[in-house]
């Protein structure tokens, strides 16, 4: 009976603590780890999302980490493996829906070892090629990679991420294989594809703009089903109007958490990702960049997890019958 007391006692304080902990979140920096390189694509939507958490987050410090490979299973393993108390958050792409195909012996579960907090964005995804390549358009860069053949490197962010699946359904879709160059992220790759030690690459345009704008890299084409209005890449044509038929990627982020982060702490991390959401600085920031910032009802936890279950359904099958794995 003594015994039981004493248990009651110390699960009560032990609640109460956790109580109290809720209700004081955050009091010391939240992370937020990003699997992938730092300067790339995913790390760019984090890192604006960090800064726009702050204020909602009560002027709380939000620090991002980078934990890049195995296609983005490095970093979700971290944060599946974390203190669940919301001081370490996952930020990830489509990555969420195909890593259980992917990855072979993978170390957790997408759908039962985090919290989902919400959706932030869609991101279209952009074909892009090293400078010097003498194509100028999606024709004459179909032409060259037919007389390329077997020579054509195509850079991405290893088995399974975003540039990976771009890479793959354009392979497809020209009906030519390509030596697929496999890098931590697209930020690397970026600075290869610039210098021309590869040929071509498909990325989010929240990693492509800026060097589009700039001439440091060729655009031909965007993945999205309709054109995109950002000054920099609204001449593209999209690779349906370029006859490649259904072709269509786009890329979501979203907030994580791991399992068994207390309730009330999920509704503050919600709460904040809908102010930052709003956030006209950080809309203007992403729209800048192609990105579309969630405006639905996918910003909700569990609308957020039915949609990544909806997209690890769409991608199961196409991964399945490309025959590719991570090990
Ligand atoms: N764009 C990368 C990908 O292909 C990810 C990154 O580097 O952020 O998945």
């Amino acid at each position: 009976m003594k015994k039981l007391y004493k248990t009651l006692v110390a699960l009560s304080v032990a609640a109460t603590a956790l109580g109290a902990a809720a209700q004081n979140f955050p009091d010391k920096p939240v992370t937020i780890i990003v699997p992938f390189t730092a300067g790339g694509p995913t790390d760019r939507v984090a890192r604006d999302l960090a800064e726009a958490l702050r204020k909602p987050l009560g002027g709380a410090t939000v620090l991002v980490d980078n934990a890049a490979g195995a296609g983005g299973s490095i970093g979700a393993n971290k944060v599946a493996k974390a203190n669940a108390d919301g001081y370490t958050l996952l930020v990830h792409h489509i990555g969420m829906a195909t890593m259980p195909t992917l990855v072979r012996n993978i170390p957790f579960k997408v759908e039962t070892d985090f919290e989902y907090v919400g959706m932030i964005n869609d991101v279209p995804m952009t074909v892009i090629g090293k400078p010097t390549l003498p194509a100028n358009n999606m024709k004459e860069l179909a032409a060259w990679v037919a007389q390329n053949k077997g020579k054509v490197n195509l850079g991405n962010a290893g088995v399974g991420s975003a540039s990976h699946l771009c890479g793959m359904l354009f392979q497809q879709a020209l009906g030519v294989e390509m030596t697929s160059v496999p890098y931590k992220g697209t930020a690397p790759a970026m600075t290869d594809l610039m210098g021309g030690q590869i040929d071509l690459m498909c990325d989010q345009t929240t990693n492509t703009t800026s060097q589009i704008e700039g001439k440091k890299v060729k655009a031909y084409a965007v993945s999205s089903p309709k054109r995109l209005t950002t000054p920099a890449l609204k001449d593209l044509p999209t690779m349906q109007e370029a006859g490649y038929k259904g072709f269509n990627v786009s890329i979501f982020h979203g907030l994580y958490a791991p399992k068994g982060t207390p309730a009330p702490v999920l509704k503050k991390l919600n709460d904040a990702l809908k102010v930052a959401l709003k956030d006209p600085e950080f809309i203007k920031k992403q729209e800048g960049l192609g990105a579309v910032v969630v405006n639905d009802k996918r910003v909700e936890p569990a609308e957020h997890k039915k949609f990544v279950a909806s997209e690890i359904a769409k991608w199961s099958p196409v991964i399945k019958a490309a025959g590719v794995y991570v090990d």
